[in-house]
């Protein structure tokens, strides 16, 4: 298969820009870093959380057959042991006896890619799961592990939430939150790291309509990505062959996107069937299963789940929002995200620091904070700023100067366009939700 040429350019730039700007900063930078770990920064943390809450929306608060879940990472062998993961969640992992470095052994072909030399180990299985103790004692009983997936906590607590919600099939179980997985080799900045945050939904339906919700589900997740500002020629759906299925999946879809170094994936979506209920209903005596009044009937229900990554899908709407014009003959930065996605909707510039204009300034920021994610900026001149503003992608700057404290008007400028219009201040949050809509 050839692979598409990398953008290293591109790729670049996101990961320079996010680290300049406070997207995402290296961690423990002040110590060297540390193992391919990242935090976010006072940007970063918006616009994640924007991810984070457009996902939610679309799952949870637009539906009424989908609710919610936050489980604990910390988590008993007992639920890695029936969900297959304690034998199966593994990557073959190869040595090369030449530079020593260890690279997974499905990415790479015959030579090692740092020194190229062809004498490399036999692969062996690597577990991915982080093993830690709980508790004061340290031995086999205190064995506890970091999730891997968010998914099982909405298995074990199926009953929990069908009894409390009487919730009917098809319903579903969404969780955003940390899963970590000791991966072999974490790298292309957050695309894959070992701790990482995730989105996942299971929906649990009647055993003959699996295949149904399976389609649904693989159109409506691919609809997101496009919704929220993915050209649709940056993303593709891949089944995956038979051989690559993980162990309880009887189907899979991946969204891919294509990254700066070629097709990745985004997001999952799965058939896991009954595997999952029916595992953790042997492993543990309780009955897993949902009893429909109307038929008389017992039966465990089918999962389709879709699964996506926050950190990584955050890094895909960088990528494709990213880009250069010419404005004014100067060039500039933007990034052309989605209003609902961007770090600060508004930035709050008062033309000049001169003192007269901060009460009039901080009245419009006092203003618009309730409604809209703000940044207020004084700093360095005008023009400048609108430029700050484009690279972290804010889509409307207010720009409150002289003539505001005698008219009651600011200018509004926007992202793309550039285009400057006056408004009063009276009008201003009716104007900036009117610009909202359509999305
Ligand atoms: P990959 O093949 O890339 O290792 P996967 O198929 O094991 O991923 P899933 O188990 O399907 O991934 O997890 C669902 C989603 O979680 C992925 O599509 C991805 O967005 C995200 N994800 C998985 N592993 C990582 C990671 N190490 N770092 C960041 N995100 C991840």
């Amino acid at each position: 298969m050839s692979e598409p040429t990398p953008d290293s350019t591109l790729f670049d730039d996101v990961v320079n820009l996010a680290k300049r700007r406070g997207f995402v900063f290296p961690s423990a930078e002040i110590y060297g870093g540390f193992r391919s770990t990242y935090d976010y920064g006072p940007l970063g943390v918006l616009m994640l959380r924007n991810v984070k809450n457009a996902w939610w929306r679309s799952m949870v608060q637009l539906r009424d057959d989908v609710v919610g879940l936050d489980a604990a990472i910390l988590s008993p062998p007992a639920i890695w042991g029936a969900s297959g993961h304690l034998t199966t969640f593994s990557d073959p992992m190869v040595d090369c006896r030449n530079c020593k470095e260890r690279h997974r052994a499905d990415h790479i072909a015959d030579t090692c890619p740092n020194c190229g030399s062809t004498d490399l180990t036999e692969a062996r299985d690597f577990q991915l799961m982080f093993k830690t103790h709980a508790g004061p004692v340290q031995d086999e009983g205190s064995v506890a592990y970091l999730r891997p997936e968010t998914a099982q906590g909405m298995f074990t607590n199926f009953m929990n939430v069908a009894t409390t919600t009487r919730k009917k099939p098809p319903f579903g179980i969404a969780q955003v939150g940390k899963s970590f997985r000791n991966e072999i080799t974490p790298g292309n900045f957050v695309f894959r790291t070992r701790e990482f945050e995730q989105m996942e939904m299971e929906y649990f339906v009647p055993p003959a309509e699996a295949g149904e919700w399976f389609d649904y589900w693989v159109d409506q997740r691919f609809a997101w990505y496009q919704d929220y500002g993915i050209p649709a020629e940056m993303l593709r759906l891949r089944p995956h062959d038979a051989d690559e299925l993980s162990h309880y999946s009887a189907g899979t879809t991946d969204i891919e996107f294509l990254f700066p170094w070629g097709w990745g994936e985004l997001e999952g979506v799965a058939n896991r069937t009954d595997y999952d209920l029916k595992a953790h209903a042997s492993a543990s005596g309780e009955r897993l299963e949902y009893f429909d009044q109307s038929t008389n009937e017992r039966y465990t229900p089918y999962v389709i789940e879709p699964a996506a990554g926050a950190t990584r899908t955050m890094m895909a709407f960088l990528l494709a929002a990213y880009q250069t014009d010419t404005v004014g003959g100067e060039e500039r930065a933007v990034l052309r995200l989605d209003w609902r996605l961007a770090p600060n909707q508004v930035a709050v510039l008062p033309l000049s620091k001169k003192p007269e204009l901060e009460p009039t300034a901080r009245e419009v920021l006092a203003l618009l904070q309730p409604h809209f994610q703000c940044d207020y900026d004084v700093t360095q001149s005008i023009g400048k700023r609108y430029r700050r503003q484009d690279e972290v992608g804010t889509p409307w700057c207010i720009t409150v100067d002289f003539d505001t404290i005698e008219d009651r008007a600011v200018t509004v400028r926007d992202r793309d366009t550039t285009e400057q219009v006056r408004v009063p201040i009276d009008g201003l949050i009716a104007e900036l939700i009117r610009r909202t809509q359509g999305s």
